[in-house]
């Protein structure tokens, strides 16, 4: 749909902070009625629980990460630097900031801080 393509950064990153935003406040109410149900547990089923619960806080963790990493993406355009790579300075393609509007590195330098990790 055309209207998709004329998608502003500001517009994806409002829309995504959104939709994570959401995500998480769904994850609030689940991890309560978790707590609900604790009273009884089998003991057989500890180590899903203990899986589940590992998944569970490192979703929700990589979640909050990308919420971060939009608000950041949304104060580089409010300081006109948005879509600039954060470690050559080289402008990162428009096709990789619309896949991924927190984008903050090119592909280059993006996979040199994954080694480095
Ligand atoms: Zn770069």
């Amino acid at each position: 749909m055309a209207a998709e393509d004329a998608e502003s950064p500001l517009e994806r990153i409002a829309r995504l902070e959104l939709e994570i935003t959401r995500a998480l406040a769904e994850r609030d109410l689940a991890s309560d009625s978790d707590e609900r149900s604790d009273g009884h547990h089998h003991p057989a089923e500890a180590a899903t629980d203990a899986d589940l619960r590992e998944r569970y806080l490192r979703d929700t963790l990589r979640l909050r990460d990308q919420l971060e990493r939009l608000g950041r993406a949304r104060a580089a355009i409010a300081a006109g630097t948005y879509g600039i790579c954060i470690d050559c300075g080289a402008p990162i393609p428009e096709g990789r900031l619309a896949a991924l509007p927190d984008a903050e590195r090119c592909v280059a330098c993006q996979s040199l801080a994954a080694r480095r990790r």
